[in-house]
């Protein structure tokens, strides 16, 4: 693989708007209640009356050894040579969810013609190598990031930050530790 891309996302400026979850369902046409990008994570630092709330918004980590892949039966999924995403074949997808059940993250999502879906790094919307994703162009707080990780990596090294823990090696950094907070 010639480079692998992912996101650096900031949770201290995140301000939990939502506006990379909606402007992530409004472009990839989902329908309400449907994600490909959720802000559901959120750390706690302090003891009352001094706490400050961090939130993470989180798509499919686009990991460099995705389980997803290794256990789609028919091929459906697959990692890009050229960015290491990774996306999914709609037309080869069975349904059978082995995907959503061996993805650690919860991520891949059923649509009522019963395929998968996931992020696609909007690569279905024509987003042209250099240009990003919906969801960062959107963010008004410059929360998230999208490109080469090792430049991910320095942008978070500069927060004290590091990279998202998991045996699937995820294409993410964050600026702190994370704790769910909700399964919405
Ligand atoms: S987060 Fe899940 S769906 Fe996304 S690449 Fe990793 S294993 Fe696959
Ligand atoms: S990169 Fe595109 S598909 Fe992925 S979460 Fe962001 S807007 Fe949605
Ligand atoms: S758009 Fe930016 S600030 Fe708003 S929830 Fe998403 S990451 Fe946070």
């Amino acid at each position: 693989m010639a480079v692998q891309y992912g996101f650096f996302v900031d949770g201290t400026r995140c301000v939990k708007c939502f506006s990379c979850e909606v402007a992530c369902q409004q472009w990839h046409g989902l329908k309400a209640g449907t994600w490909l990008r959720r802000t559901v994570f959120e750390t706690v630092e302090g003891k009352f009356p001094s706490v400050t709330r961090r939130f993470t918004s989180l798509s499919c980590m686009h990991c460099e050894d995705p389980a997803c892949v290794a256990v789609c039966p028919v091929g459906a999924l697959s990692k890009r040579d050229e960015d290491g995403l990774v996306v999914v074949d709609s037309a080869r997808c069975i349904g059978c969810r082995s995907c959503a059940l061996g993805c650690p993250f919860d991520v891949p999502r059923y649509r009522e013609d019963k395929t998968m879906d996931k992020c696609d790094g909007c690569l279905s919307l024509g987003r042209a190598p250099g240009e990003e994703p919906r969801c960062v162009l959107t963010c008004p707080t410059r929360a998230l990031h999208f490109g080469p990780l090792s430049e991910m990596e320095s942008l978070a090294s500069a927060k004290g930050g590091a990279r998202m823990e998991g045996e699937t090696a995820p294409s993410v950094f964050v600026a702190h530790r994370l704790k769910p907070i909700s399964e919405s």
